[in-house]
Formats: C-alpha cells, sequence, structure tokens
C-alpha cells in the first residue's frame, strides 16, 4: 500500500486545479485593471474592452456569437437562470417541463421549485446505463410543453446523452432546448450553433480554471427572464459588476481546453481504459456504472459489493488518493446517489460507488497505485462486513 505523503488527484469531475496560464493571466488583470466595466472614463472602458475580449474568445472556443455569451457566478447559476428564467418569461405559452432523473440537483432542484408554483415537471427515466431514449422524449412532449432540459454529460457515471438529437426533436415541437454541459465544456468538443440547443451551462473550475465563474450561452433572440435584478450588466439581463478576472480565467482556460483537447482526450481515455480494466481483472464483486462507450474520456464508476463508499473515500484519503462517492454535493449525506438509483442499482449496491475522475496529468504509476490500495482496502472492508460473510456462507 502507498503510504507517501504523494497526492494523487482522481477527482477532476468535483473540480480541477487552475492551469499556470490562467493564474497569469488573472493576475495581469488583478494587477492592472481595477476599473469597472461600466464606467465610461478611460479606465473603466479598459476593463471593458477585456471583458469583451474574453466574451469574443468564448465565443470563438464554443462556435456562437459572443452577444450569446452571458457571465454567471457559476455553473449552478447558469442551470437555474436556464431554467427558472425561461420558464418565467415564457408562462403563458406552457407551463410544462421535461427533464431527467440523473440531472445535477443545480437542475433537479429549480425543477422543484417550479413545480411548487404551478409548473409540471416530467423526470424522464434512463436505461441501466445512464441513457435517456429518444422515444420517452417524444412521448413525453405535450401542448403545453415549453422546455427540454437534459444534460450533456452524466456527472456521476460519466454517460453522455444525444443532444443533438434531443435538440431536433424539440426544435420540431417549437420547445426550448437547455443542456447542463457543465462536465462537457472542456472536456468532448462542443460547437454550440452544431449541437442546436437553445441555452447551455458551462463552469470555469471543471476546465482547469477559477472556481465562481461560470456562464450561459443563450440562442440569439430567446426570450427568457432575468435572474439577477440590478444593473444593466450583461445586456440587462445578468446585473452585478463583473467578475474581471474570473471572466479573463474562465476565456482563458477555454481556449487552453479547446486548443489542447485533440491531443490529450485519446491519452486520458487510454488511461481511463487501463484503470476500468485493471479494476476489473483485480477486484470480484463490482458493478461498472454508465455507458462504456457514451462515456467521458475520464471518468470511471464502479459499485463494490458489502462496501460504504465512504469508508472507501476515507481509507483512500489516507493513502493520499483523492476520488468521491456520488457527487461531491451529496457526500456526507447517506442517501445513496439519485443517479444510481435511477439506473435501477437496488440501495445496498449504490451505496457502495466510488467514482475516479482523471485528467491529463495522471500517469500510468498512479493508476497502479490506486489499483494496489484500492484491492487492499476493498479486500479489508470485506472481511469487516456482516453481509459479505453471509453471502460467502451461502455460496
Ligand atoms: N452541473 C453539473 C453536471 C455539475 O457537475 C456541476 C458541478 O459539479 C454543476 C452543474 C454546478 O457547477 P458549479 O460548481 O459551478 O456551481
Amino acid at each position: 500500500m502507498n503510504h507517501s505523503k504523494k497526492v494523487i488527484y482522481l477527482d477532476n469531475a468535483a473540480t480541477t486545479p487552475m492551469a499556470p496560464e490562467v493564474i497569469d493571466a488573472m493576475a495581469e488583470v488583478m494587477k492592472n485593471t481595477y476599473g469597472n466595466a461600466s464606467s465610461v472614463y478611460s479606465v473603466g472602458r479598459a476593463a471593458k474592452a477585456i471583458l469583451e475580449q474574453a466574451r469574443e474568445s468564448v465565443a470563438k472556443s464554443l462556435n456562437c456569437l459572443a452577444s450569446e455569451v452571458y457571465f454567471t457566478g457559476c455553473g449552478s447559476e447558469a442551470d437555474n437562470w436556464a431554467i427558472k428564467g425561461y420558464a418565467m418569461a415564457n408562462k403563458t405559452k406552457g407551463n410544462h417541463i421535461i427533464t431527467t432523473k440523473i440531472e445535477h440537483h443545480a437542475v433537479l432542484h429549480p425543477c422543484e421549485y417550479l413545480e411548487k408554483n404551478g409548473f409540471e415537471v416530467t423526470y424522464l427515466p434512463v436505461d441501466e446505463t445512464g441513457l435517456v431514449s429518444l422515444e420517452d422524449v417524444k412521448n413525453a412532449i405535450k401542448e403545453n410543453t415549453i422546455l427540454i432540459s437534459v444534460m450533456y454529460a452524466n456527472n456521476e457515471v460519466g454517460t453522455i446523452e444525444p443532444i443533438e438529437e434531443i435538440a431536433k426533436i424539440a426544435k420540431e415541437h417549437g420547445i426550448c432546448m437547455h443542456t447542463d454541459a457543465v462536465q462537457a465544456v472542456g472536456a468532448e468538443p462542443i460547437d454550440f450553433k452544431a449541437l442546436g440547443v437553445d441555452m447551455l451551462s458551462l463552469s470555469a473550475h471543471k476546465f482547469n480554471g477559477p472556481k465562481g465563474v461560470g456562464a450561459l450561452i443563450i440562442r440569439k433572440g430567446l426570450r427568457i427572464a432575468p435572474f439577477m435584478h440590478g444593473g444593466a450588466q450583461e445586456r440587462s439581463k445578468r446585473a452585478g459588476t463583473e467578475n474581471l478576472a474570473g471572466i479573463v480565467g474562465l476565456s482563458k482556460a477555454l481556449e487552453l481546453a479547446v486548443s489542447n483537447l485533440a491531443d490529450k482526450q485519446p491519452k486520458i481515455r487510454a488511461m481511463r481504459d487501463y484503470l476500468i480494466s485493471e479494476i476489473e481483472k483485480n477486484i470480484p464483486y463490482i458493478r461498472f456504472n454508465g455507458h462504456r462507450e457514451k462515456r467521458l474520456s475520464n471518468n470511471v464508476n464502479f459499485c463494490f459489493r458489502y462496501i460504504e463508499g465512504e469508508s472507501l473515500l476515507l481509507m483512500l484519503d489516507i493513502n493520499g488518493i483523492c476520488a468521491s462517492s456520488g457527487s461531491a454535493c451529496t457526500s456526507g449525506s447517506l442517501d445513496p446517489s439519485h443517479v444510481l438509483l435511477a439506473l435501477g442499482l437496488p440501495h445496498e449496491i449504490a451505496h457502495g460507488s466510488l467514482r475516479l475522475t482523471l485528467s491529463a496529468q495522471t500517469t500510468k504509476e498512479e493508476i497502479d497505485d490506486t489499483v494496489s490500495a484500492l484491492k487492499e482496502i476493498v479486500h479489508r472492508l470485506r472481511l469487516m462486513s456482516p453481509i459479505y460473510d453471509m453471502s460467502l456462507e451461502q455460496q
């Protein structure tokens, strides 16, 4: 077992370290550009110019118009705004929303909020790999459906949804389509125009940018209510003095992520597949979660039978390995992941889940160390489990 102090960071879906180039770009802004982008004098205009450059750069990275980029305080804000802002501005057209059972809480909770305020929400099921069926989407559409929100890639099991196809269905029915692409932007090639969605959420800290800044891409001409009321920033749609350094950090991180993607993705994917095969070779009584092919390049998710995910995390931590059980937001809670339950896993198996998410820096040696630690920890925890004992006796 690895007792050295070296940290093996395998929780890149929770957050990522900032790229040095991003820190430099932000430091430059913090040192030299203190102006308020709304001020008319030169110091303010300098800030405004940097803000608009960042907007242009994001637009170029995602193939949308600069005027379609709205900066927000995080991915959660972008999701909240898309759902609640669209629903409020279009409630005279209808009050039905379609989403899925496996969305992040930043989508599910706004939907639940709307249900308490006169809206009706259909939560689509997924199959055992986490995929939404296009037939289910079509069948859920009603006369009063105004919005469909389906995540691009699931943050727990990594399954990539058929967004382009769902967007086509939405368009045929004149329904607005939002996708929470927080886990996909920077990890998958994203072309806003080709994808055909009306709104797309992203968050900088998932692709080596700073925490506390995100964006909602809103198709030109879409009717959406402002989420934050106040000043006229972000074309009067999102009040609040802009977080200029954060926005510059987001645009720089996105630029780097997009330009390195073709190089990086096959390497990460190869490491991911090596990790999956090593776990499957070395540890018995496990269940692979998510889709084998339609999957984020860096995501590995397994359930280890007869074990609590939380104990696994604590013991991995003692070995310097950072991982996650379900999403970071639910860790500490005893409820099993809503995503794993939606995949049809029984509670007792869903409790033993572990998510390992790699980066371009993850090495084969780190993977070997992780698998050897995992093998020993799983064995030790199972020896303490009365259910494991009973199941061995029954065999
Ligand atoms: N949506 C998904 C799919 C996520 O994975 C996350 C973060 O984990 C969010 C939304 C929320 O993003 P943020 O942390 O920027 O609020």
